[in-house]
């Protein structure tokens, strides 16, 4: 396997596993799983900024509402499905049509909308064992998902947003080479021509409004509307799609979804999908290949490890430890009796960003040595090293 795959990334750092009992899914380790709630409280802290509630819908759902949806008919052979003796169940590939359901559980009035739903689903589709590959192809995988259900003229504003955020957000996690693609309407669509050109007409002048630079890509969008996709370029090169906007003109017709408008009448809503990274698990894939491992130090699952020069300064490395914990960062420990040289060998392979060596004279001046990846070294008072690692 070649040293820039994330599974030997992962593997180094102690981030996950994967076995033969489970195919295309993951087992997360402590600091693996540690990156995966970063990731996934930076999202919801965006999300929840930009005004939508968090929920969770059921994992298994009844056929009868997967058929309602359409995806019994198009995505049957994907999906895991469970058959008791009463009804088939099939655990969801995505969460639409659930929110869908929490939108129809009230009456809903103009006034209400837009209303922003945003789930962290956790998804199985049933992926053909071949085309498992590690976290950039799993059989279940965290979607961060979300709904906008808006009327008509809420569509530019509200896409437009979203679009604002979603490049922020890849600014921070390092990407900053983003293509756009708009596609439009397949020949096998849904929904008549009228309603696509409205639908289309909205997405391209909130595409113009966020000051977005894509390209067309005729016939490519869903058969239920049109999309806006977004390409992430990692450092190697390549492309990966990973957030999506697209407007949804079938299912809060199929689903019956309406609200009240400002006339008394009753209306349908225009359901706007979107994800930010898609999936969370290849998103970290993705993640780790574009940084070799090399996580920013925000983003790493253990930011300083503190090692002990000898045996006689375990007790303060505890201290230090417990300090630097205190103060926010996170913090791993290393009392091997090992030279301190194999420790920076250990941390660096493991993508600590920062080793905090201290022998007996930090231990006298209450200070620690901070080696940091670049190989530059510091000597600072217990007390101001948080600040100088994270200000
Ligand atoms: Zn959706």
């Amino acid at each position: 396997m070649d040293d820039n795959d994330h599974r030997a990334i992962a593997n180094r750092m102690d981030l996950f596993h994967q076995q033969e009992e489970g195919p295309g899914m993951v087992f997360w380790h402590p600091r693996g799983f540690a990156l995966y709630r970063i990731i996934e409280d930076t999202i919801r802290g965006r999300m929840k900024q930009s005004g939508f509630r968090e929920i969770r819908t059921p994992q298994l759902l009844a056929r009868e509402l997967w058929e309602k949806s359409g995806h019994w008919e198009k995505f049957a052979g994907n999906m895991f499905v469970i058959d008791d003796d009463e009804r088939a169940h099939a655990l969801k590939p995505m969460s639409c049509p659930a929110h869908v359901q929490v939108f129809n559980k009230r009456v809903r009035s103009f006034r209400d909308l837009p209303l922003r739903l945003a789930e962290f689903g956790a998804c199985h589709r049933n992926e053909p064992s071949g085309a498992l590959y590690g976290l950039m192809r799993t059989r279940a995988f965290v979607q961060d998902d979300a709904h906008i259900f808006c009327a008509p003229d809420d569509v530019e504003a509200e896409v437009a947003r979203f679009c604002r955020m979603l490049f922020d957000i890849y600014g921070d996690f390092g990407f900053d080479d983003v293509a756009v693609a708009f596609s439009t309407r397949p020949d096998k669509r849904a929904g008549s021509d009228d309603a696509w050109d409205r639908a289309e007409a909205a997405l391209e002048a909130a595409a113009k409004a966020a000051e977005l630079d894509y390209r067309v890509d005729p016939g490519e969008g869903a058969f239920y509307g049109p999309k806006l996709d977004f390409h992430l370029r990692d450092s190697h090169g390549r492309d990966w799609q990973c957030g999506t906007v697209q407007l949804d003109l079938v299912l809060p017709e199929r689903l019956d979804a309406s609200y009240v408008d400002s006339d008394g009448h009753r209306a349908r809503p225009v359901m706007i999908h979107h994800a930010v990274l898609g999936s969370i698990e290849r998103f970290i894939g993705m993640l780790l290949e574009h940084h070799g491992g090399d996580l920013p130090l925000w983003l790493a699952p253990d930011q300083v490890v503190v090692a002990n020069i000898t045996d006689v300064s375990a007790p303060y490395a505890r201290e230090v430890a417990s300090k630097l914990e205190d103060d926010g960062l996170r913090v791993a420990l290393d009392l091997r009796s090992d030279r301190i040289a194999k420790k920076i060998i250990d941390a660096r392979s493991a993508g600590i960003p920062v080793l905090a060596a201290v022998g007996e004279r930090e231990a006298r001046d209450g200070t620690v040595s901070l080696r940091h990846r670049d190989g530059s070294q510091q000597v600072v008072a217990l007390g101001d090293a948080a600040d100088v690692l994270a200000p």
